[in-house]
């Protein structure tokens, strides 16, 4: 039996760029057994919701799983999940529903250039770890009349720690040399002022690692002019949101930004940083490659670096020699086409 692994196929360009990946992933010398995992439309057909609570806990027992991107306008609104217990989740979104049913804390982000794709960009190396349970998208705002609407930017001390201390850990095991924190510290004094604070205080517990912050106008400012100066990036949820997208379109497409959603007991859901481009879906021309990297930090995770560097390299080899590049980095080139092209430098 193979190793299982969930597999959400999301709208959108979903079900195509999740084709593409898993080829890639069969390409290994890994047995895998997908397991589908119905979320979004699939959830609805067959149990009457978004994010039923049979899928939660199917992905709970995987603990392993890809999931394509869904399109969180078809379900807007609050999202309410009915535990077994008696208590209800309230979320603003389906994606943010999905990582705090299943207690997932981390997105880290690995955005790099590649030559021949990247121009000026190409040496880029920053990888962001986004806190994903709170901030502005906790799902706190009411309207005040009709005329004003209030969101609390929700920090705790708890997420502070546990995303700074991920990111410390991170930069340790991946041999980076330095920890960023991200923050508006000097106009949102409490929320950011008490990230801010929580950084300071598992960095000081990590003074092997060198640490420093920045504002996250700063940052954006600095990525785009000077982006060595980061190494790990550490931001909340919002900050790291955008971070990441910026730093895909430095790099030259959001179709090579991957990530991952990671949990505490070694819960992991990997997903490409960008959504379900509905201006482009059912074309066969969506970029696979950020949800191809995604599943490679999927392969890392369970241990298997050696086949991981199989793909991230023929990726990298097919992105330099520009063989079969989709419209996003300038080519003609097929969703399945890229995938094959990988495929065969494996
Ligand atoms: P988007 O990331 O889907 O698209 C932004 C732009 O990038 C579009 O022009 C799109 O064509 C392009 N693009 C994105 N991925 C690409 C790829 N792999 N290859 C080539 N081009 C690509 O952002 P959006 O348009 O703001 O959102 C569309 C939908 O996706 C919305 O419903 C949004 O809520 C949802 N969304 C889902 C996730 C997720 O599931 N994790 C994340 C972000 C947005």
């Amino acid at each position: 039996m193979g190793i299982r692994v969930g597999v959400i196929r999301g709208n959108g360009i979903g079900p195509e760029i999740t084709q593409a990946t898993l080829r890639v992933l069969e390409a290994t010398d890994i047995e895998f057994e997908w397991v589908p995992v119905a979320i979004g439309d699939e959830g609805v057909e067959q149990y009457g919701h978004p994010l039923p609570q049979e899928s939660v806990k199917l992905l709970k027992e995987l603990k392993l799983a890809i999931k394509a991107p869904l399109l969180v306008d078809k379900f807007k609104g609050r999202l309410y999940c009915e535990h077994e217990d008696g208590s209800v989740g309230v979320y603003p979104s389906l994606n943010n529903a999905i990582r705090r049913e299943l207690g997932l804390y981390v997105c880290p982000r690995p955005i790099r250039g590649f030559k021949g794709i990247s121009g000026a960009y190409e040496d880029l190396d920053v990888h962001i770890m986004r806190e994903i349970t709170e901030d502005v998208y906790s799902g706190i705002e009411h309207m005040v009349g009709d005329c004003a609407a209030e969101c609390i930017k929700l920090t705790t001390r708890k997420a502070a720690l546990r995303v700074a201390e991920y990111s410390f850990d991170y930069a340790r095991k991946n041999g980076r040399k330095k920890v960023t924190c991200v923050h508006k510290a000097n106009a949102v004094s409490m929320a950011d002022g008490l990230f801010l604070a929580c950084f300071r205080e598992v960095a000081a517990r990590n003074p092997d690692i060198p640490s420093d912050d920045f504002m996250v106008d700063a940052t954006a400012y600095y990525l785009a002019k000077c982006p060595e100066k980061f190494d790990v990036i550490v931001a909340s949820n919002q900050y790291g949101d955008i971070l990441s997208d910026l730093a895909a379109g430095l790099v030259g497409s959001l179709g090579l930004a991957p990530g991952a959603n990671v949990g505490e007991n070694g819960e992991i859901v990997v997903e490409a940083s960008h959504g379900a481009a509905p201006d482009i879906a059912g074309r066969e021309i969506a970029n696979p490659i950020a949800l191809i990297l995604s599943g490679a930090l999927l392969l890392r995770h369970i241990g298997r670096c050696d086949q991981a560097i199989r793909v991230e390299r023929a990726v990298a080899e097919v992105l330099n020699e520009r063989l079969s590049l989709t419209p996003d980095l300038g080519g003609t080139g097929t969703t399945m086409g890229v995938a094959e092209e990988i495929v065969g430098r494996m």
